[in-house]
């Protein structure tokens, strides 16, 4: 089969290694909209476009660190060298990135500075009829802005969901005098020199870069609205308020009838799932960041030869792609079958309901978290392939609540994996 795989990052590089070396001799294209490989990994100090006019992808910030161990965020048969510190800069991440693709000769198959425009099931709406099946990919060389349609027989969507910034509409926000940006184009620090800044959002980046931007700015605001203080220890010059009820020229309204005054505004208030390439006929629907209708958050109940990688989150991101391409290549090469359209329906139901009543909300249909254990554990029991050793989803979980306890600190830990269902915490 003719396979497309839509970005390289790292879901896309695990997806070309599995499609390439694949017994059933599948052709694999892989393309990427930039000249690099790493997709988030990739620090570009640019924000807004490149040079062909592609908007920049990464949201990667100067100074980062994993904010898992590393023992947790290697790929299955390829982890990351042992070296003393758990929680690495960016820069080892890409590197492992590159690596695995140069181990399985990945680089071949990929074409940079390709970006998909269109993707359309052959034989419109319905699918995966008329004309033979398959998928028409439109692709746009960017440095000449030649297009070129070609046919595959699976679609792959490995475009990632950390680039399109998800801004509430704050009443007032236009009489807002001061700088707004959102965490995407985020870099470093020097900005906010001397300024007042208000961070909306408390989730790993907003956390993270309350922290990064105390050492500069006057003093920092961050607003979220969890019903307590967050226990972590800030600086000084940092003060925790609820939610944001409006904004009043340069001055903040709280919920709680307290005010601010700022001169800048961060969201760090996430990033919305988008697949602008899918045409119409390919019945995609993205409501409250749901993908909708996908099993097992995988693949698609109405057109099971295309697939999205990597949307769950909160999970052991390398391990859990390396699992769904897998699982995914098998059902396209029929050696495991898919239950009926009426079957995956059902199953994706439950889990929603699952999640519902968990008082989970609709933004959070694809959070795995403490779930992910028993997911990676179904699809690899499904798809006959071995399991994810169950000490990866222990120590993320561990992780999790290190962070939220003293995010100051957590990145000092030093974890080893003694066994497959044990870890140690060496410092
Ligand atoms: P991406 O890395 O986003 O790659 C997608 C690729 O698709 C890109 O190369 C892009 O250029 C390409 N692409 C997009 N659209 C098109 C198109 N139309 N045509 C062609 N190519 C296209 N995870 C962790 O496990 N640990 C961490 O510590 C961690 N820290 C993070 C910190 C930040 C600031 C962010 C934003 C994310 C972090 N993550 C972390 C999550 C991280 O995004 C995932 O680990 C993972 O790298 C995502 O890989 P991906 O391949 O799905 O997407």
């Amino acid at each position: 089969m003719r396979v497309a795989v839509i970005g390289a990052g790292a879901a896309g590089v695990a997806c070309a290694r599995h499609v390439a070396h694949s017994d059933a001799g599948h052709t694999c294209v892989v393309y990427e909209q930039n000249g690099q490989l790493g997709g988030t990994w990739v620090y570009d100090e640019r924000t807004g476009e490149n040079e062909y006019g592609v908007p920049i992808h990464t949201s990667m910030y100067k100074s980062l660190r994993t904010n898992l161990p590393k023992e947790i965020m290697g790929f299955p048969e390829f982890p990351i060298p042992k070296n003393e510190e758990s929680y690495i800069p960016a820069k080892d991440i890409l590197k492992l990135i590159d690596d695995y693709a140069t181990h399985y000769n990945v680089k071949q198959h990929i074409k940079f500075h390709r970006r998909v425009l269109r993707v359309h099931p052959r034989g419109g709406e319905g699918g995966d009829g008329g004309e033979g099946g398959g998928w028409e990919v439109t692709v746009r060389d960017v440095r000449t802005g030649e297009d070129a349609t070609e046919r595959f027989d699976a679609v792959m969507v490995c475009n990632g969901h950390y680039w399109k910034p998800y801004i509430p509409t704050l009443a007032g926000a236009e009489s807002f005098s001061g700088e707004q940006l959102h965490s995407h184009d985020y870099r470093t620090p020097l900005r906010f020199r001397g300024r007042r800044v208000l961070v909306i959002g408390a989730g790993p980046s907003g956390m993270d870069l309350t922290l990064e931007i105390a050492s500069a700015a006057e003093h920092v605001i961050m607003s979220h609205h969890h019903k307590e203080e967050i226990s972590t220890v800030f600086p000084n010059n940092v003060e925790q308020r609820y939610d944001v009820a409006r904004l009043n020229g340069d001055t903040v309204e709280f919920v709680d009838g307290t005010s601010a005054t700022v001169d800048t505004i961060l969201y760090a208030t996430g990033f919305l799932y988008d697949f602008p390439f899918l045409s119409e006929a390919c019945g995609v629907r993205v409501e409250h960041n749901h993908v909708r209708p996908l099993y097992k958050h995988l693949i698609h109940v109405d057109h099971p030869t295309l697939c999205f990688v990597g949307l769950p989150f909160y999970v052991c991101a390398f391990l859990l792609f390396d699992l769904q391409a897998r699982f995914f290549l098998r059902t396209l090469e029929g050696r495991v079958r898919l239950p009926s359209r009426q079957a995956m329906l059902a199953d994706a139901e439950r889990d929603q309901e699952q999640r519902r009543r968990a008082g989970l909300g609709p933004r959070q249909a694809h959070m795995l978290g403490p779930m992910q254990g028993d997911y990676y554990d179904e699809l690899a029991d499904f798809a006959g392939l071995p399991r994810v050793p169950p000490v990866m989803a222990a120590l993320h979980n561990e992780s999790s609540s290190r962070f939220l306890e003293d995010l100051v600190h957590y990145r000092s830990d030093i974890y080893r994996i003694v066994d497959d269902s044990t870890f140690l915490k060496v410092k």
